[in-house]
């Protein structure tokens, strides 16, 4: 896992730092980089669980392949469950900590 620079974490949730854990595994196991592009840092919109903690986003450039991108989301959504939602953007993955209790 490697954080873009400027990537803050301040107050990151503990159930987000498990979906870090279980997303690298998943990249390791397509073989491609997972690279943080941010968490509670930059401009989300006003609602957004980025600056509580409970999201963070993913790269998704140096997949060219938009169908492994689409198999790599399939994947995450399987192994994080309901209680986390993984939404494919246009240029990267957003992933947020909502449980559905
Ligand atoms: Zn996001």
């Amino acid at each position: 896992m490697i954080l873009k620079d400027g990537v803050r974490m301040n107050g990151v949730s503990h159930e987000l730092i498990i979906a870090f854990i279980i997303v690298n595994e998943v990249f390791r196991y397509f073989d491609y980089q997972f690279v943080v592009t941010s968490v509670t840092d930059s401009k989300h919109s006003n609602k957004s669980l980025h600056y509580s903690g409970n999201a963070f986003d993913l790269r998704t450039r140096h997949i060219k392949d938009s169908k492994m991108i689409d198999s790599i989301v399939n994947v995450i959504k399987q192994r994080l469950g309901k209680h986390y939602d993984v939404i494919l953007e246009t240029d990267h993955i957003h992933i947020e900590y909502q449980p559905n209790f």
